[in-house]
C-alpha cells in the first residue's frame, strides 16, 4: 500500500507548482479492488474514494459507511439516465456529466431529493468516437444549459486523455476551457500522470492503481 508515496509525490507537486499545500483532492480509484485492500486504505486515513459503476459501488460501500460515516464518494464513470436516482443516493460527486438528457434527469431528481452532489463535466478533448464526453465545440453551450436550463451548479471539467498521446497537452487544454468558462474544478490525472496534473492545475486527482496495486481482472 503505497498511500503515503503518494501523498509525498503530492505535496512535491503542489511544491514545485508554487500551489499552497492541500489545494488538491486525492480520490482514491477502488474500481474492481478487493475489500480487504480497501478497508486498509481506508484504514491508514483515506476518505475520498472514486468508482466507476453505480451497482459496484452499491454493493461496496453502503457497509464501509458503516464504520466510516465521513467516506465522500465520487463516481467517475458513466452514468446512465435510469441509474440517477440511486447514484445521487450513494455519491457525493459526479465527474461525468455528459449529455443534456442526463443533465436534464439530474436536474429533475436533484430537486426531488433537495441534495445536489458536486458535478463535473466530462469533455472529451481527444474527440475520440468510442470515448464518452462533451466534445470541445459544443463545451461552453452545454455548460451555459446546465445552468441556464437546468440550473445544475457546475464545480468543474474532468478529462481522461487519450492513451497514446501526451496527456499534458489535454490538461492544458482542459484548464483553459475551465478558465473560459468560470470554473474552479479541475478533475484531471491518474497514476501515470497525475504529477504532470498538477502542475497544470488539477483540484482533483484520480488514481487507482499507484495506490491499490494492479486492477485483478475477473
Ligand atoms: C480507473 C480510472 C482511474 C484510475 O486509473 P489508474 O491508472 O489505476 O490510476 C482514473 N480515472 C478514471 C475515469 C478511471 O476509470
Amino acid at each position: 500500500m503505497s498511500l503515503l508515496e503518494i501523498q509525498h509525490r503530492i505535496d512535491n507537486g503542489l511544491a514545485k507548482a508554487n500551489r499552497a499545500k492541500d489545494d488538491i483532492t486525492l480520490i482514491a480509484v477502488s474500481k474492481v479492488q478487493p475489500d480487504a485492500r480497501v478497508a486498509l486504505v481506508l484504514d491508514h486515513g483515506q476518505r475520498v474514494f472514486g468508482e466507476n459503476k453505480v451497482q459496484e459501488a452499491s454493493g461496496k460501500w453502503p457497509g464501509f459507511r458503516e464504520h466510516y460515516s465521513d467516506v465522500d464518494l465520487h463516481l467517475i464513470g458513466p452514468l446512465q439516465t435510469n441509474k440517477v436516482k440511486p447514484a445521487l443516493m450513494l455519491f457525493d460527486a459526479i465527474h461525468t456529466v455528459d449529455r443534456p438528457k442526463l443533465a436534464r434527469k439530474l436536474s429533475v431528481e436533484i430537486q426531488a431529493l433537495g441534495r445536489a452532489p458536486q458535478l463535473f463535466v466530462q469533455v472529451n478533448t481527444g474527440e475520440e468516437p468510442q470515448k464518452s464526453g462533451v466534445l470541445p465545440a459544443d463545451l461552453d453551450g452545454f455548460i451555459s444549459q446546465c445552468r441556464n436550463e437546468f440550473d445544475l451548479p457546475i464545480a468543474g471539467l474532468m478529462v481522461i486523455p487519450p492513451i497514446d498521446e501526451e496527456p499534458s497537452l489535454h490538461f492544458a487544454l482542459l484548464a483553459k476551457m475551465a478558465k473560459r468558462n468560470g470554473l474552479a474544478g479541475l478533475s484531471m490525472g491518474m497514476s501515470s500522470d497525475f504529477e504532470s496534473a498538477i502542475a497544470l492545475g488539477a483540484t482533483h486527482i484520480r488514481v487507482g492503481s499507484a495506490i491499490f496495486g494492479a486492477r485483478q481482472t475477473t
